[in-house]
């Protein structure tokens, strides 16, 4: 499944994924920097500052072509201000504008909203969660962003040429595979239907993937519950290390289309956000396009399930 090296002294590791051809440099070494500092406060907005916010969210957010937003429990969707693709939509989780943890009904009621404001656009879906500055997002606010796409993103894009190279090749899933595989490893967290595995290969610190048993977004959706309860609980055990912002990406095929490719969601966290605005994101994940990540995800998963 996976292509790993070491080099040196200092347990520096090399990592490249078959499947996809991506790879990470591991080096525990690099924890020793200290780096997360707990994280700064979420500042609490002046009232009306915030468009996310309830009495602002329907006022200041844009209403879908019939001039509705999808509410689902406490979530609300409508179409993004600022689209970067042509299905391009934001789903507000949560009515409080900060909150310490996640439930999972709050996440499971999003991805339904996010999943239902995208479901019709042709093309390849992901729904996608920025949070906390230090993440990328540029609101508080806890909010979702659905995406469809004319062609994949470059992860996505290896993802879908690899599973259906790997269905042609060996003629079973690669989840199935994978789960196999996983499930005795070191790796493996907890998840019967929906397992959490922390990805031997990972491309940011600490990544999980939540491997879903479909193929599309409307498969996958039956699955949402699981996987909100799932996310939650590793939410949980990112801030019990001391991680508050996180990056969440769920990728799906296209319904009766991509063949060999299983859904999947993947989790990882960030610095912290802090006052000297230090990046985890550097030349290395840029422009090498090669992460550097210092836990072990052997580390990662006996430590999970340790504490679950
Ligand atoms: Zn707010």
């Amino acid at each position: 499944m996976i292509e790993r090296s070491r080099s040196g002294a200092r347990a520096i590791e090399y990592r490249r994924e078959r499947l996809t051809g991506l790879a990470c440099t591991i080096s525990p070494t690099r924890l020793s920097r200290g780096l997360n500092h707990p994280p700064v406060p979420t500042p609490v907005p002046a009232p009306g500052d915030c468009p996310f916010c309830p009495g602002q969210v329907e006022r200041e957010t844009p209403t879908f072509p019939d001039g509705s937003r999808i509410r689902r429990g406490e979530s609300v969707t409508f179409p993004n201000l600022y689209p970067f693709a042509p299905c391009h939509t934001v789903t507000v989780i949560t009515r409080a504008h900060a909150l310490d943890r996640f439930e999972p009904r709050q996440l499971a009621d999003a991805l339904q909203g996010a999943a239902e404001s995208i479901a019709a656009a042709p093309g390849y879906a992901s729904i996608n969660w920025n949070y906390l500055h230090s993440s990328g997002a540029s609101l508080d606010h806890p909010h979702l962003q659905g995406v469809v796409m004319d062609r994949p993103s470059f992860v996505h894009g290896r993802h879908l040429a690899g599973s259906s190279r790997y269905l042609t090749r060996a003629g079973r899933l690669y989840r199935e595979a994978l789960i196999e595989h996983e499930r005795s490893s070191d790796r493996f967290l907890f998840g019967d239907e929906v397992p959490f595995v922390a990805s031997a290969v990972p491309i940011g610190e600490r990544e999980v993937r939540a491997l879903l048993p479909a193929g599309s977004l409307e498969g996958a959706v039956p699955y949402f519950e699981c996987l909100a309860t799932g996310l939650c609980r590793v939410l949980d055990l990112y801030r019990d290390l001391g991680s508050h912002a996180f990056n969440v990406a769920c990728f799906f095929g296209r319904e009766g289309r991509d063949r060999g490719f299983s859904a999947f969601c993947s989790v990882i966290s960030r610095i912290n956000p802090n006052r000297d605005s230090i990046s985890d994101s550097a030349f290395m994940e840029r422009l090498h396009l090669q992460p550097i990540v210092m836990t072990l995800p052997e580390e990662l998963g006996r430590y999970g399930r340790d504490a679950f």
